[in-house]
């Protein structure tokens, strides 16, 4: 390990302060700390107005903020240009956008989207749907049983058939990083494009859309610290000027006649309605707190407790890790199984010692059918998660089985 990576943070989120829960759902959502909530807060205290709107100062502060927001965000993921983040609901509302938006515009019959077998639901179902609207074929990029995707395996699935290559940088279920810029040098040699999700990664990966080459990317604020309800689409400039909008009302428009419309340019274009201006604000403090407290440093102790868990997970018999065989390779995420034991029956036994993890098929069917499972226990972590929550949960971990009436 490069860095000293002790201190928690804990201190920073007050949901955990004032409690013993023991957080270890970090992968559905974040705790927010203390900043955050404050930001929000003052937002609503001294800046509350409807932005991109009015010419009074107070409408003008709202939109200041809004902008700030954004190009804290631009900042942050290395975007070229200002007008490539669109603030969205979120990571599920980004991918819809791109494939109600580019997907059924410009796909058509006997053209391939590929996606990865581990995607989040959300970036399958708008595939599907685009396939089933335009006839194009939906086919799946395989990974091996540690989650691993090959570099033939990404030969092999992209050709120049292939238009839409659509993957997350991070298993939630797995937590191993994919090969992000190799599978987009592959797919921009045969002519196609590139849709990340990084709901996971972006708490665990510092992202660089230029140096990854991607086309589009999207995220949730959630995963990051931020309030719910706001999340980022990145798109490459060129491919958003040439889509049409994804939702048409409000501030979306240059002008509107009884029979038609001229639409505003990036990134208005793609923002009907509101903006979520309180979470654009909540997003950009948690932004500037990850800028404080260092990307290197969050992800360092999160592969430290991360491998703290794994050692001592290995050790408890009856219970089999999914995916990677080494630690390092699971970025903050344990999914797992116990013989004979029902993950909800152990998520709530661990309920019991206050500890939260998820359990179920966490939104990735295809790939739990594939790796021989229904439903999977996951313990997921953050820089602000401590030895001793590692400690409660592999405690109250060790004694399900025997809860449960078995002798071991
Ligand atoms: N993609 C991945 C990999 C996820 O883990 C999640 C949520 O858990 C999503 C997408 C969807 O995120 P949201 O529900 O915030 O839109």
């Amino acid at each position: 390990m490069s860095i000293n990576v002790n201190i928690s943070h804990r201190e920073d989120f007050p949901l955990l302060r004032d409690s013993n829960i023991v957080y270890l759902d970090n992968a559905a959502t974040s705790q927010k700390p203390d900043c955050v909530i404050e930001a929000v807060e003052e937002f609503y205290h001294k800046h509350n107005a409807n932005p991109l709107r009015g010419f009074y100062e107070l409408a003008m502060l709202a939109t200041e903020q809004l902008e700030n927001s954004r190009t804290t965000v631009k900042e942050f993921i290395n975007a070229k240009f200002e007008e490539e983040v669109i603030f969205t609901k979120g990571t599920t509302e980004s991918i819809n956008l791109i494939a109600n938006s580019y997907g059924m515009n410009f796909l058509g019959e006997g053209d391939e989207i590929l996606i990865s077998i581990m995607e989040h639901h959300c970036n399958i179902l708008p595939w599907q749907f685009v396939a089933s609207k335009t006839g194009a074929v939906l086919k799946y990029l395989e990974c091996d049983m540690d989650g691993l995707i090959s570099d033939t395996a990404i030969e092999e699935a992209i050709t120049d058939k292939t238009k839409i290559v659509a993957i997350t940088q991070l298993s939630n279920v797995l937590g191993r990083e994919n090969p992000i810029a190799r599978i987009t040098k592959t797919a921009h040699e045969h002519g196609a494009i590139v849709v990340m999700d990084a709901a996971q990664s972006v708490v665990h990966v510092k992202i660089d859309v230029q140096a990854l080459d991607v086309d589009f990317m999207a995220f949730s604020g959630h995963k990051i610290m931020s309030p719910m309800g706001i999340g980022i689409l990145y798109g490459k400039k060129e491919l958003l000027n040439k889509m049409p909008p994804f939702l048409r009302g409000g501030e979306m428009i240059e002008s509107v006649t009884r029979t038609d419309a001229v639409f505003a340019q990036l990134p208005y274009k793609f923002e009907a309605g509101t903006d979520n201006a309180s979470g654009a604000v909540g997003l950009m403090a948690a932004i500037n707190y990850i800028n404080s407290i260092g990307m290197e440093y969050m992800h360092e102790r999160t592969l430290m407790l991360t491998k703290m868990c794994f050692d001592a997970i290995c050790k408890i018999p009856h219970i089999h890790i999914i995916g990677a065989k080494d630690s390092n390779n699971h970025n903050g995420i344990i999914s797992f199984t116990i013989d004979n034991v029902h993950p909800h029956d152990v998520s709530q036994i661990l309920s019991e010692s206050n500890v939260c993890v998820r359990a179920g098929h966490h939104c990735a069917q295809p790939l739990c059918d594939f790796l021989g499972f229904k439903s999977c226990t996951r313990a997921s972590f953050m820089f602000y998660n401590t030895q001793e929550d590692i400690d409660t949960f592999i405690k109250s971990l060790s004694g399900i089985r025997k809860m449960m009436g078995y002798g071991d």
